[in-house]
């Protein structure tokens, strides 16, 4: 029986996608874990130089088994120093939390875990219609409806993000910069079925040399 609370269509979608475009489970860059992140984030795409010089304007961060255990609205205490630091780095309206529960229809109907989560962490929270990784327009129109961000391009954008077939397929989509974070808060053991297949998917794409596609290349 499928739960239609955590059902997530666009997810389902991107997944089937998949089979045919697997580079867009392929991340521009891979850290241990949220204290892995290099700050300015433009560094962690140093190694490849297909990308040229990146410019990270503005960081959209998932929160599940990213920087928070699920279902928590708070920071994991081993990464509040680390938070505090990409905070300063990227200062309002450049940093947006976007999560598949906190600010969704179905999971955060009437946004208590949203309002919670931006008072734990000082950052906004997207309030959006479509799960990740559906949802790069909403995303976009909240950066642009910023002055300072009204210009911004999806190749100055970072996401951060566990999960492949989401925070990767989402920023592949839209034109951005995926940070997968390998490691989140939960154990391997512990994490879903489809999580743990992930390690092994991309492991064995990037053995067969699928590349992430470039940002912001008309060719992709
Ligand atoms: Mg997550």
């Amino acid at each position: 029986m499928v739960d239609l609370r955590t059902f997530n269509l666009s997810g389902t979608l991107s997944a089937l996608s998949l089979l045919f475009r697997p580079s867009q489970c392929i991340p521009q860059a891979v850290v241990r874990n949220f204290n892995d992140l290099p700050l300015p984030l433009s560094r962690a795409f140093d190694n490849d130089k297909r990308f040229g010089k990146v410019n990270i304007r503005a960081v959209v961060l998932d929160k599940d088994d990213c920087f928070a255990r699920p279902g928590e609205n708070e920071i994991a205490p081993e990464f509040k120093a680390q938070f505090t630091r990409l905070r300063a780095a990227y200062p309002h309206p450049s940093m947006l939390i976007v999560s598949n529960t906190a600010g969704t229809p179905s999971m955060d109907p009437d946004l208590t875990s949203s309002a919670l989560l931006a008072a734990a962490t000082s950052v906004p929270v997207l309030a959006h219609r479509t799960k990740k990784p559906g949802c790069s327009a909403e995303i976009m129109a909240y950066f642009h409806s910023h002055a300072e961000l009204r210009d911004l391009k999806p190749e100055e954008v970072a996401i951060v993000g566990d999960r492949l077939a989401t925070d990767v397929v989402l920023a592949n989509r839209m034109g951005a910069y995926a940070v997968w974070v390998r490691e989140g808060v939960v154990a391997k053991e512990e994490k879903s079925l489809f999580a743990r297949w992930e390690y092994g998917i991309h492991d064995w794409l990037k053995k067969r040399g699928v590349q992430s596609p470039v940002p912001g290349s008309p060719f992709e």
